[in-house]
């Protein structure tokens, strides 16, 4: 997938891009500038991307060792910046945080921050992730009124940005939440990556109108990536294309090994599961090598806590219609209740704590709703799980244990620009069910490393739960497939290898 020439060697990259001072802020950008949130510098250890190679073999294994090689000397005096509009919560956020300690690790000065915005930009910013996805969100306008409070938010963020970087400095932004900064950081002489996390393989009008409003600014980016070819939009230039599928941290709390005891001692310690284990046995590393215990108890509504022989379908993601909890329970309790003696949770993070996504608590207390209506036996099948956000990694090795404990894990989204939570899944040697859509497609092989349905085939989705709960040799043959998937295509060694790559070349190409 990557092929990064590691015989080109370090290059010293100096800029020759002449820069000139940004352009001066609009005046509503001025008046935002008081009140709106400084940027936020996430810490970020340093972690040793050479453990990952243990999990490798063969050509990557290759590539991603001499990598590591040459990486300091590439970048030697230049900081990459990474941006993005949350330290936690999501899928950006997530790979924000195994990537930037890797790439530190390796010796190249990363740093990660997170922009301040209105209630207004994100209202507007969620609009436009909606819309990316071809929903209509909260149908409101996308005119010049929200383009200026927009742009002006994010002149203010770059503004702020550029007192922090230097000469040489290259930026990565991440998502439709960043885009407007481009200009700016762009006039001041720094390389700038766009990266689109998000898309639709069949763009509706509702797509376009997202496109038209961000590709002023996006145009504007030295490269942009995408997370597969599908999701690239119109009028942008080849040329600076860059596909980068995104990845998973094996080492993680996410994803690190669990023993069964582990697991088991960690469900019943963050509230998710009956049972009394020993308090001890809930410990976890955490990414800076530290050891700690899970502590913080996760928010439920159910009749009783889930019973440690329960067979469970997890669907663990955001408060987000579409990831399509309402059809999840649905299916659930339509065809799989009556044929299985399962259960079901659906878990997302506390919605307090996810600050730009401002849907989350309708989208809980809606689901709530449907879910409180349910006959009681039906009801007592069905875990609705908050889990904390307090402390980020504990949720992780939380979400961890809960992808291990869970018989199959379903991703019934009806639109997905990629899915980390298939690959954290498939990684663990889980069955999934999940959409065919998006970039879910390109993680799984439809009988092979997982099922795919229609997303709004309740029955399919059903009937495939169904198979997998009554056949565990099927489950065990696909996990091991799913898991194999993960570590030829999907892990972050090669998310580091291909930054690595379209980097080190803008850099060369500035500094001719
Ligand atoms: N996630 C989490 N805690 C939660 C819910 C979700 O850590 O309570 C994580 C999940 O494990 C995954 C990410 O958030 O790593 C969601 O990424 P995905 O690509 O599935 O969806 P997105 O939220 O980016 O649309």
């Amino acid at each position: 997938m990557c092929n990064f020439d590691v015989a080109r060697g370090a290059g010293t990259g100096t800029m020759r891009r002449t820069e000139s001072p940004p352009r001066g802020l609009t005046e509503d950008a001025v008046a935002l500038a008081r009140d709106l949130p400084d940027l936020i510098e996430v810490p970020s250890g340093l972690r040793s991307p050479a453990r990952v190679l243990d999990l490798l073999t063969g050509i990557p294994a290759e590539q991603f060792r001499n990598a590591l090689g040459v990486a300091h000397d590439l970048f030697a005096g230049r900081v990459i910046w990474n941006v993005n509009s949350t330290a936690s919560g999501g899928g950006v956020a997530e790979m924000l945080q195994s990537i930037v300690p890797y790439a530190r690790g390796a010796g190249v000065d990363t740093r990660w921050v997170v922009i301040g915005g209105s209630e207004e930009f994100f209202r507007i910013t969620k609009r436009l992730h909606n819309r990316l996805h071809g929903a209509i969100g909260d149908g409101g306008e996308l005119d010049e009124r929200e383009h200026d409070e927009y742009l002006a938010v994010l002149q203010v963020n770059a503004e702020r940005l550029l007192h922090r970087v230097h000469r040489g400095d290259a930026i990565v932004l991440h998502d439709p939440q960043t885009a407007g900064m481009i200009p700016l950081l762009h006039q001041a002489g720094h390389p700038v990556v766009w990266r689109c996390h998000v898309g639709v393989l069949d763009p509706n009008s509702l797509v376009h109108q997202a496109w038209d409003f961000l590709r002023p600014s996006v145009l504007q980016a030295d490269a942009y990536i995408f997370s597969t070819h599908g999701f690239v939009w119109d009028g942008l230039d080849p040329a600076r294309l860059t596909i980068v599928p995104p990845s998973i941290d094996p080492l993680a709390p996410k994803n690190n090994e669990l023993t069964t005891e582990q697991q088991r001692a960690i469900l019943v310690a963050a509230g998710l599961m009956a049972g009394d284990a020993d308090p001890a046995h809930a410990v976890f590393t955490r990414l800076d090598g530290s050891t700690s215990q899970v502590v913080h108890r996760s928010e439920l509504a159910e009749i009783a806590p889930l019973q440690e022989s329960t067979p469970l379908v997890l669907q663990v993601s955001r408060w987000d219609r579409l990831k399509d909890p309402r059809g999840v329970l649905d299916g659930f309790v339509e065809y799989c209740a009556p044929a299985s003696d399962a259960h079901l949770m659906l878990a997302g993070p506390s919605v307090a704590r996810v600050a730009d996504d401002p849907e989350g608590l309708d989208v809980l207390n809606e689901i709530e709703a449907a879910w409180r209506a349910l006959p009681d036996a039906t009801r007592a099948r069905v875990h609705l799980a908050s889990l904390q956000m307090n402390d980020v990694e504990e949720n992780a090795v939380t979400v961890n244990a809960l992808q291990r404990r869970a018989a199959v894990v379903v991703q019934k989204s009806l639109a997905e620009g990629f899915g980390l939570t298939v690959a954290e899944a498939m990684w663990k040697a889980r069955p999934v069910v999940a959409s065919r859509v998006g970039g879910i497609q390109d993680q799984i092989e439809d009988g092979r490393s997982g099922e795919l349905v229609e997303p709004r085939d309740l029955p399919a989705f059903g009937a495939a739960v169904n198979r997998l709960l009554r056949d565990p040799a099927l489950s065990h043959r696909i996990g091991d497939a799913a898991r194999e998937r993960v570590r030829e295509h999907f892990l972050v060694s090669r998310h580091l290898l291909q930054y690595l790559e379209l980097l080190s070349a803008l850099l060369d190409r500035e500094a001719q």
